[in-house]
């Protein structure tokens, strides 16, 4: 007499096909939740977005924020950074992650945990006072805990951490002129005109819905991305020791310098010191699609490299997309077409490079200029028309 009930093998086929309905679906409910965590980092910026705004509201001068959160170079981040002025608006980047980066913090969090990030070199004299983690002669070496303490209670759990990298344009607005030469370090206020203005973005050719001030931030570099001193209680804010941070603004202007051995990938370099400023005004940029070979078509002069904007510092994690938020205040994503992470605006790396040394893994533009901003002044403009 037959017992009702399965055999073993219905309930293998029925196992069977469970298997591969759940293999048929996963990759659509991975799709789902990509879609869902894309659509709360476009949330995230906007919200930045709407609190720079009413921050240059208040400003004199329409600045859309104090600087970059970078204390060696801006000053005590409470005080002056893009962060600290969303928190003044009561929007917390704290509690706005980009919920698709592996980021959970920002790297300054090391130098803050650390030894005092004030660099009297770069900091400019009227920010190198105000904050009482600056200030205080009492804090001892690496994992103080009072000092761990401090950045806790008065950073981390009032909203001061975040996972998306400013652009150059934002925190450093464009660089100085110094007799037609740039002047020391761009990644450093005295050597730009200061953080981004409306005034400016009035002034500029370039349209304000090209400007990125913002974006999903790449890990930052290897050997000082782990977060070196756990920051808790509580447990949700999720930075145990060893976390990943992320990277904090983009390097601004750069130039492919190609290497005198051809066997080489061109290598890297920020705008040194005294670069005659006509070298930081292309007389065009590659659009999207285009194969970048000689750096120097672009200049009219073979002698001057291309300068664009070395995007490096963001990274698309959303499946192949970048997040921006841009000055006019909207958000848009921009596609990584190579899949190697990041939006190359035109540099010419030569292909099979050693990755390691660029980041970027191709020579092709994956952004056009009216869309993605590459350039050093927003005086310069872009005429979409010269290009069509
Ligand atoms: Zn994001």
């Amino acid at each position: 007499m037959r017992r009702p009930g399965f055999t073993l093998t219905e309930l293998l086929v029925v196992i069977a096909i469970i298997g591969i309905l759940m293999s048929l679906l996963f990759p659509a409910f991975l799709a789902v939740r990509n879609a869902a965590r894309s659509t709360q980092c476009l949330n995230n910026l906007r919200q930045f977005g709407l609190a720079l705004h009413a921050h240059a509201g208040n400003h004199p001068r329409g600045q859309l924020c104090s600087g970059a959160f970078d204390p060696t170079r801006d000053g005590p981040v409470e005080i002056f950074s893009w962060v600290a002025d969303c928190v003044r608006q009561n929007t917390l980047p704290s509690t706005l992650l980009c919920p698709s980066s592996s980021c959970l913090g920002d790297e300054q969090l090391n130098n803050l945990l650390a030894k005092n990030p004030i660099d009297n070199k770069v900091t400019p004299p009227d920010r190198r006072t105000g904050s009482s983690l600056y200030l205080s002669q009492t804090w001892g070496a690496e994992s103080d805990p009072d000092r761990t303490e401090w950045v806790r209670t008065n950073l981390v759990l009032k909203g001061f951490n975040t996972n998306y990298a400013a652009s150059w344009h934002l925190v450093r607005g464009g660089p100085k002129n110094v007799n037609g030469k740039t002047q020391g370090s761009l990644r450093n206020l005295a050597g730009c005109t200061g953080p981004l203005t409306l005034h400016a973005l009035d002034g500029a050719r370039v349209p304000d819905s090209t400007v990125a001030i913002l974006g999903c931030a790449d890990k930052s570099d290897d050997g000082w991305n782990r977060l070196s001193t756990a920051i808790r209680p509580p447990a949700s804010l999720r930075l145990g020791d060893g976390v990943l941070l992320s990277e904090n603004f983009n390097d601004g202007p750069a130039m492919n310098i190609t290497s005198s051995k051809p066997s080489l990938p061109p290598k890297f370099a920020p705008v040194p010191n005294g670069t005659p400023m006509t070298w930081l005004s292309p007389a065009s940029f590659p659009v999207e699609g285009d194969i970048v070979k000689e750096e120097a078509k672009f200049t009219g002069s073979e002698s001057i490299p291309l300068v664009l904007q070395d995007t490096r510092d963001w990274r698309a994690w959303h499946g192949g997309s970048l997040n921006l938020l841009f000055a006019d205040g909207s958000v848009r994503k921009v596609y990584d077409t190579n899949h190697d992470g990041y939006i190359n605006p035109g540099f010419a790396i030569q292909p099979k490079p050693d990755t390691t040394l660029t980041g970027y893994t191709d020579n092709r533009c994956e952004v056009n200029p009216w869309e993605l901003y590459p350039g050093a002044f927003l005086e310069q403009g872009v005429n979409r028309k010269a290009y069509e």
